[in-house]
């Protein structure tokens, strides 16, 4: 139970004992204009990037903390998701000692990175509706179970998980739970990012690469608790999250409308490629989606997937994922893409 639940236990003995890196830009942070920095072997000549970035990135934090109503202090930034899941396997999971959890079909990273730290893999396939089998999971979990991941709404499937489930597992594994909320943005479920005051054992990462149309400035977003925000600072690199990035976030989450039209329009751009799916006859099934894309089943993932390469439209072939034989993932895009795509669909043989 969560009341059992000790950080300090689940912390590797090595990032406890770890001295972290201290650089010019934290031991100093005015930002006076009528201060000389001399402390960093900067090139002195402006050119908007000749100087080291914020490595506690405050601005873009600042707006994040508004936007998504949590404390500044509950936040680390990443370049990218990727790099914010990567610390936590640095943090949590001793090499060739310990496990995690993961439920497949799901993103393909979780298991890239356990594999990279030398990390056990116990993957527990999600039930027929794609939802945890929670009692499963909890069998699974051992002394070594560090972190259990949950992706909701999931990729490739693009359901969400059913709350009570979330919070079950939550409340009864022993280790971290890290809910991966790529997708929240485009889903009416509520984040849990809400509820870290009441789990100590929970991370939320989310990411600026879907819903906020920045994959290419790479930022990821690690919600959790002080001590856990704490322990992965200690780790992360100083200046991991350039300049460009950070002015570029910043311009864009000030943006707000303009990320609400395109959610707005990709969700209803979502539910008419979901109707004209219907009506494609070798079609057999289409899974209900809280994402930007959708999962859907047909005669022969393989041969649909290379007529439309023909065609010059790219999607991805999922039909190697356990449980998602000749599946294919739609990305929901631009009103004209999607109206090519659906004609594509139509006239295939
Ligand atoms: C796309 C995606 C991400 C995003 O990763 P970034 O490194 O932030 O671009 C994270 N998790 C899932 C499940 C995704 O599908």
């Amino acid at each position: 139970m969560i009341a059992d639940f000790n950080l300090d236990n689940i912390t590797r003995e090595t990032i406890k004992a770890l001295k972290p890196y201290s650089s010019a830009r934290d031991e100093f942070q005015g930002n006076s204009d009528d201060m000389v920095f001399l402390d960093a072997n900067e090139n002195p000549y402006e050119n908007g990037v000749n100087r080291y970035p914020d490595p506690q990135q405050r601005s873009v934090k600042a707006l994040l903390s508004e936007i998504k109503n949590v404390d500044t202090k509950n936040i680390l930034l990443g370049n990218g998701s990727d790099e914010v899941l990567d610390l936590i396997f640095r943090a949590f999971c001793e090499p060739n000692q310990d496990n995690v959890i993961t439920l497949p079909p799901t993103y393909g990273m979780y298991s890239v990175l356990a594999n990279i730290n030398a990390i056990d893999i116990q993957a527990v396939q999600l039930d027929d509706n794609f939802q945890p089998k929670v009692d499963a999971i909890l069998e699974t979990a051992n002394e070594n179970s560090k972190l259990l991941f949950l992706c909701s709404p999931n990729n490739p499937t693009g359901n969400s998980f059913e709350a009570a489930s979330i919070s079950k597992l939550i409340n009864n594994f022993k280790g971290i739970v890290v809910i991966d909320e790529a997708y929240i943005d485009f889903s009416n479920e509520e984040s849990w990012v809400s509820r870290l005051a009441e789990f100590p054992n929970l991370i939320v990462t989310q990411t600026l690469s879907k819903a906020y149309g920045m994959a290419g400035i790479r930022l990821g977003i690690c919600y959790a608790s002080e001590a856990i925000i704490s322990i992965l600072n200690r780790l992360k690199p100083p200046y991991n999250v350039n300049e460009l990035t950070q002015q570029k976030a910043i311009a864009q989450l000030e943006n707000k409308d303009l990320t609400a039209k395109q959610i707005a329009s990709i969700l209803k751009e979502r539910s008419l490629l979901v109707d004209a799916l219907k009506t494609v006859d070798y079609v057999s099934e289409i899974y209900s989606s809280d994402a930007n894309f959708i999962l859907a089943k047909v005669d022969d993932a393989t041969k649909r997937y290379n007529q439309l390469i023909e065609k010059g439209i790219v999607i991805r072939n999922r039909t190697t994922q356990p449980g998602c034989e000749n599946t294919l993932r739609f990305t929901v895009g631009r009103p004209e893409e999607n109206k090519k795509l659906i004609e594509t669909l139509k006239a295939l043989s």
